[in-house]
């Protein structure tokens, strides 16, 4: 399985000269089973635009899997390419949350121009609960995090161990922590919400974000292979987000910056 990060940046995809580097559109990761020649897209942050730009020509089975309904997580989805590409009809895959939405309503009027009836290629809906599930040739379970509204994470079978996508968690509540620490045990890759440094994250209680220290500690606390630190603090300066890197080593020395364009295996 090849992940592709397309947007790797929390909040908002604010774009100034000393972030680029680094990327600044919101989340999404690209997954891609090679052998079965099919694509799951987690989450629809405005990196997915990017990724929908290359589907092109014959309409082939494109499954979006999100996370949660913060608009970080959705603002790229009606500027999604196959949306216009009659034929294509893209499935949504939308976690049961407290606050669960009708996805018209994404499209309606005044928010945006072209309403869901009439979109080219109307995407299919379809409901994610805490568990196992298959889309297509990926075999994924769903875990439930702690953050304001709720949001799933996701491990996902790869030919050479699991990838977890767990962002958007503050870590503290301990019955979610000791359930999300079994539910990444082992894992080849995990990608983790490191919004916050340690010294920003007590002015944010309640936000629902964690910071690189905890991360790096967790992933080495439940024999994690590969950590990848995601959902970057919007306006967060490359530089800093190299130091960060660097100090997360020093805890955890098989760790990465989630870099928009970054491909990898598992
Ligand atoms: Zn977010
Ligand atoms: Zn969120």
């Amino acid at each position: 399985m090849r992940i592709r990060f397309r947007g790797v940046r929390g909040s908002v995809p604010w774009a100034t000269m000393a972030s680029i580097g680094v990327g600044c559109n919101t989340p999404c990761v690209e997954l891609t089973d090679e052998a079965a020649g099919r694509t799951l897209v987690l989450d629809a942050g405005s990196g997915i635009v990017g990724l929908g730009e290359t589907m092109t020509g014959p309409p082939h089975p494109v499954d979006v899997l999100l996370t949660h309904y913060h608009w970080d997580h959705l603002q790229g989805l009606p500027f999604f390419a196959p949306l216009f590409q009659p034929g294509w009809r893209p499935t949504i895959w939308m976690p049961t949350l407290s606050s669960e939405i009708p996805l018209d309503a994404l499209f309606a009027s005044p928010f945006f121009p072209v309403p869901f009836e009439r979109l080219p290629s109307r995407p299919a809906a379809a409901i994610v609960r805490p568990g196992r599930l298959r889309i297509g040739p990926f075999e994924v379970r769903a875990q439930p995090l702690h953050h304001p509204g709720g949001a799933f994470a996701y491990r996902i079978r790869g030919e050479a161990g699991d990838l977890v996508y767990a962002t958007d968690h503050e870590f503290g509540d301990e019955a979610v922590d000791l359930a999300f620490g079994a539910f990444i045990h082992g894992a080849a890759a995990v990608i983790l919400d490191a919004h916050f440094t340690p010294a920003e994250r007590p002015a944010h209680a309640g936000w629902g974000h964690g910071d690189w220290d905890q991360c790096a500690r967790f992933a080495a606390a439940h024999g994690v292979a590969h950590l990848w630190l995601f959902h970057h603090k919007p306006g967060r300066t490359d530089e800093a987000l190299r130091t960060i890197e660097a100090d997360a080593r020093g805890l955890f020395p098989a760790t990465d910056l989630a870099v928009e364009g970054t491909t990898f295996h598992v």
